[in-house]
């Protein structure tokens, strides 16, 4: 079996230690409403998710970029590609698309902060085809 990369990993949400276990609970689409059910630890190598207590208060600040990155992404489409449209189009559009990509930002900053402040390294002896 090859070895996930670690792009796969942060695109699924996975374990960094085995790449293969799932970091959240739920897939957005089976149950979007609960998109914050984080595992306590890894269902493939039992690797503890939270590293201390409050470990994820961290993401905040990887959960502050990609919203900005989002923010902004969108006004620039809507200057650039919309034509500067008027200022209640922005004050209404920028926080929606915010708003729907909530869960999607929240996911991708736990895991982008797990993987990058975590402390794990990727192991391949917890590869295996449990799944
Ligand atoms: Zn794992």
């Amino acid at each position: 079996m090859p070895n996930k990369t670690l792009l796969y990993a942060l695109l699924n949400h996975k374990c960094p230690r085995c790449r293969q276990g799932d970091l959240f609970k739920y897939s957005l689409f089976e149950k979007p409403l609960h998109f914050t059910a984080t595992n306590k630890t890894c269902p493939h190598c039992q690797l503890i998710f939270e590293r201390e207590p409050g470990f994820f208060f961290g993401a905040m600040y990887v959960s502050y970029a990609l919203t900005m990155g989002v923010l902004l992404s969108t006004a620039f489409i809507l200057y650039n590609v919309f034509g500067d449209p008027e200022l209640w189009v922005y004050i209404v559009t920028v926080p929606s698309i915010v708003l729907l990509l909530l869960p999607v930002i929240f996911r991708y900053s736990r895991t982008i902060y797990l993987h990058g402040f975590g402390g794990i390294s990727y192991n391949n002896k917890y590869q295996g085809s449990a799944d």
